[in-house]
């Protein structure tokens, strides 16, 4: 006997970010949404990413104030710092937060199934025996981690094991050169661990402006990670004490209490049957879809990491919300922009990023187009302070009438910044604009209407 196939009008596969939103939306518009998670309520973002990874990033915060307290009179003393005091907290926050998402679910009328789902045939999606269909179905089954495939890999633990660490560990070895490696790497040095990030080449964040990417490996170093470029792992050995003595091409590295690998992420596309709907990816699994998330088979969709577009949840978020709104709501021309994306990285200090790189406008637009201001600075909270951070700012213009096409900075506070700054931009503002904004003072944000 065939199996029975329950029908929604719109279906989602991942409770993540992008699913999670497109489906309360899609709900809003009075259709009948069933959505599918194998996982916790709120993917990647919620469990495992942005929101416990700020909390981490808050507490790192904490140790680096503590520095300076006394150079602004405060005689306190750092006795210890204990990890599973906020592992403790930061585990029930989040827990707090798949109830609610569970419970919005619940008050938007959406039908949730718990279990993994896999694409089988004739257009339906298998959770547990039961069969589902819909007129519309979406696939926002985000990605995962990638591990090396090195002996002794299986030693070390992906971003998603950070988050299991019961304590601080004494010595770690972060490898990777993206912005998740460098925002745990700081995390790890900042709260005492003796921290080394390994990367291939040698710079960080290879692929933000230049301006950004020096920065962010000097300040690690200077802060205290041992940067270890052009540095590779070739194998991994536990110890009887528990230890890892990890071989590299530039020797050997002992007594190593943490390896954490951050080398990259794939999509969630091999694990599921998605093969048997004949759907088109691209060479490194990720489903292809055209600006309105359409992929090739009609009625299927797809937003998110899945993608391999633009890797962050507000994006997700803002894909999911488009699509129901053009699907349940009238709007047959609504989809994302993906240009000028703000994005930020927690780094210590952190750095904020929109538009353009001077190296993408310079191939896009040719150096005598571009109009580039730069500034550098140590922001006024460092004035009575011993330790010092410096903040750079760039900005990106395009003649002749100096659009602004790229706003690149990194220093204390800058993650706070962005924000407005990606507004004017998104509105395609001029210097003259910016420089017609009286200032705020004193502030480090002044210098981006001030620049000449
Ligand atoms: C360490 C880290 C830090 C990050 N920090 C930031 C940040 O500061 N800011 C930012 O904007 N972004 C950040 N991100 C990225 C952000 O988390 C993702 O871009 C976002 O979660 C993508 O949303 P999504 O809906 O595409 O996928 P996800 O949130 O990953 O959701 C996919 C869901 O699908 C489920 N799923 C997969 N396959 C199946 C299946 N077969 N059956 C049932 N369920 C399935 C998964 O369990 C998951 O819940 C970070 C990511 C990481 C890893």
């Amino acid at each position: 006997m065939a199996p029975t196939v329950k029908s929604f009008d719109y279906l989602v596969v991942g409770a993540g970010s992008g699913g999670i939103a497109s489906a309360r939306r899609a709900a809003e518009f009075g259709v009948k949404v069933g959505i599918i998670e194998h996982g916790r309520w709120g993917g990647t973002c919620v469990n495992v990413g942005c929101v416990p990874k700020k909390v981490m990033y808050n507490t790192a915060l904490h140790a680096e104030f503590i520095h300076d307290h006394k150079d602004y009179g405060f005689d306190v003393e750092l006795k210890k710092f204990d990890w599973g005091t906020i592992k403790k907290t930061r585990d029930a926050y989040i827990h707090r937060l798949n109830g609610i998402y569970a419970s919005n679910l619940g008050k938007s009328k959406i039908e949730t199934m718990v279990g993994h789902a896999s694409f089988v045939e004739n257009g339906c999606v298998e959770v547990n025996g039961q069969r589902y269909t819909a007129d519309h179905i979406l696939i926002a089954t985000g990605g995962r981690p990638v591990m090396p495939s090195i002996p002794g890999a299986e030693h070390g633990i992906s971003s998603d094991g950070f988050f299991d660490l019961e304590d601080l560990p004494k010595k770690v070895v972060v490898v990777g050169a993206g912005y998740i490696a460098v925002e745990l790497a700081g995390i790890f040095n900042a709260l005492g661990a003796d921290t080394s990030l390994l990367i291939r080449y040698d710079q960080v964040l290879r692929n933000f402006d230049s301006m950004i990417s020096a920065a962010v490996t000097s300040n690690l170093e200077q802060t205290g990670v041992k940067l270890n470029k052009k540095t590779q792992i070739q194998s991994v050995t536990k110890q009887p004490d528990g230890t890892l003595v990890l071989e590299t091409n530039n020797g050997q590295i002992t007594d190593v209490n943490c390896l954490l690998w951050a080398i990259g992420r794939i999509p969630n596309t091999d694990d599921n049957g998605l093969n048997n709907w004949g759907l088109e990816l691209d060479p490194n699994g990720h489903i292809k879809v055209d600006a309105f998330q359409n992929t090739n088979t009609k009625g299927v969709y797809a937003l998110g990491d899945v993608c391999g577009k633009a890797l962050l949840t507000p994006v997700a978020i803002a894909a999911g919300r488009r699509l129901a709104h053009r699907l349940f709501d009238k709007k047959p021309d609504l989809k994302l922009d993906y240009d000028n994306i703000a994005t930020v990285v927690f780094s210590h200090p952190p750095v904020g990023t929109v538009g353009v790189t001077e190296e993408e406008a310079e191939k896009l637009h040719g150096r005598e187009k571009l109009k580039i201001y730069s500034s550098t600075f140590t922001p006024m909270y460092y004035a009575v302070t011993e330790h010092k951070a410096k903040c750079s700012m760039k900005l990106i213009c395009l003649l002749p009438e100096e659009k602004v096409i790229g706003l690149h900075m990194v220093g204390q506070g800058v993650d706070e910044m962005l924000q407005g700054f990606a507004v004017a931009i998104k509105m395609g503002a001029t210097k003259a604009q910016f420089d017609d904004c009286v200032a705020i003072h004193p502030t480090s944000s002044e210098e981006l209407v001030t620049m000449r």
